[in-house]
């Protein structure tokens, strides 16, 4: 039996939430892969939608800054934090070359999205990723395979599902995620 949950729910522990996320669907042209996220424990929400986005995004309730830094430089990831703090402890470790970091000002996970994108520059990937684990997600190609698994509302009214190739959680189109990422085009332009 697949987890569900709305595409907005609160990351709990571990890597993610149990979740379901919308399909793709949206003209988003593909650019050049960016370099992978990890972000702080402030940051779940804008991890999920970063994963939504498809973007590679590590995130834990469970981890320390220590730690956080030492998973950035091993594996080359962006860190995104809200941490002033933080901020300086990552500025050492950019001067060594392993590892970058943005700093995040905004309360709103949408204006936290703009400031991510603005700085590493237009690119969205062309591949979705689950929210719960961050793998990447892969279309279902026989509807059947996900019936019981997903509500019987949505069996109905959805055509589109995927599924993670990772954990195996099932998603389907959502109109919140649809809204989410059309605001996202025009505010980005
Ligand atoms: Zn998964």
């Amino acid at each position: 039996m697949q987890k569900r949950m709305g595409p907005v729910a609160p990351l709990t522990r571990g890597l993610g939430a149990p979740c379901r996320r919308p399909i793709g669907g949206v003209a988003v042209p593909p650019r050049g892969l960016t370099a992978p996220f990890i972000a702080d424990v402030m940051l779940g929400r804008l991890a999920r939608w970063l994963r939504l986005l498809g973007f590679d995004t590590l995130y834990s309730t469970d981890i320390t800054d220590r730690e956080l830094l030492r998973i950035a430089r091993q594996e080359g990831r962006t860190i995104l934090t809200r941490d002033t703090h933080f901020v300086g402890g990552c500025a050492s470790n950019i001067a060594g070359g392993r590892a970058s970091c943005i700093f995040i000002k905004s309360d709103d996970v949408f204006e936290q999205m703009k400031e991510v994108l603005s700085a590493i520059g237009p690119g969205v990937p062309d591949v979705m990723r689950c929210l719960k684990c961050n793998g990447i997600l892969e279309p279902v190609t026989d509807k059947a395979g996900v019936e019981g698994s997903v509500p019987e509302y949505v069996y109905r009214n959805f055509n589109r599902f995927s599924r993670c190739a990772l954990c195996g959680n099932i998603y389907w189109e959502g109109s919140h995620f649809r809204d989410f990422r059309e605001r996202l085009r025009k505010a980005l332009g």
